[in-house]
């Protein structure tokens, strides 16, 4: 676009550590109203997550119970539609659709799934099951992610979070999710999916562990993806 200049590493982090962050709010302004004028875009979203029952053990997570855990508990599909139905009225818009790798909830469970709220509120725009749950559904179905994703899209999935990226850096990705799908194969999937039309979203879990080079280092990669 002309007249625009990328921000460099070094500009990122320059802006990660500067001690005026309100400067760089109105700076952050500044480029959103010359990119939308003076309007805010948000959606109504509501959270299903049918499952917090997980494989997996990252050290981060305060959400997930182990197979025979005492907070674990899984929905089936029709308990998952009532209890979406008490929430979602006509003006939410999207559903926001995450859980725990749990083997039992495989492909045909999450297409069912799918395709019950559909049926129950069709205007709602689904955005489900983040790269780690993607990539868990492929190994357990031995379908390429590409075909899982097909699958979904027909009955009903819109877009995919991106959420569990957490942080990029493998020194970090250690210490709090070292059971998750690596930052590759998270970006691996992400373009898979991306190259079936669906979009997904970008976050970045900060405020940890990680340092002020890791989180340009995230944004870059990200960056980059998208390009
Ligand atoms: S994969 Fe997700 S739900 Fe499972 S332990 Fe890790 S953070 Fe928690």
């Amino acid at each position: 676009m002309a007249g625009w200049e990328r921000l460099s590493f070094e500009d990122g982090f320059l802006v990660a550590t500067t001690p005026d962050p309100l400067g760089v709010g109105r700076l952050a302004n500044h480029v959103r109203e010359r990119l939308h004028g003076n309007s805010a875009f948000f959606n109504v979203n509501r959270h299903l997550d049918p499952t917090n029952v997980c494989v997996a053990s990252c050290g981060l997570c305060a959400f997930a119970d182990k197979y025979g855990g005492s907070r674990g508990r899984t929905y089936a599909v029709e308990l998952a539609v009532v209890i979406t139905a008490r929430d979602v009225t006509e003006t939410v818009t999207e559903l926001h659709i995450v859980g725990g790798l749990k083997p039992k909830l495989g492909v045909e469970f999450c297409k069912v799934l799918f395709q019950a709220l559909k049926l129950r509120s069709s205007w709602i725009h689904i955005k489900a099951l983040r790269m780690v749950e993607l990539d868990f559904l492929s190994q357990c179905s031995k379908l390429p992610v590409g075909e899982v994703v097909g699958r979904f899209m027909t009955a009903g999935l819109d877009s995919c979070p991106r959420g569990g990226a957490e942080i990029s850096a493998d020194r970090v990705r250690a210490r709090i999710c070292d059971h998750k799908a690596s930052e590759e194969r998270g970006l691996e999937i992400a373009r898979t999916v991306h190259r079936l039309r669906l979009r997904s979203n970008c976050t970045m879990l900060y405020g940890h562990i990680e340092t002020p080079e890791e989180r340009g280092d995230h944004l870059v990669r990200l960056r980059e993806l998208q390009e």
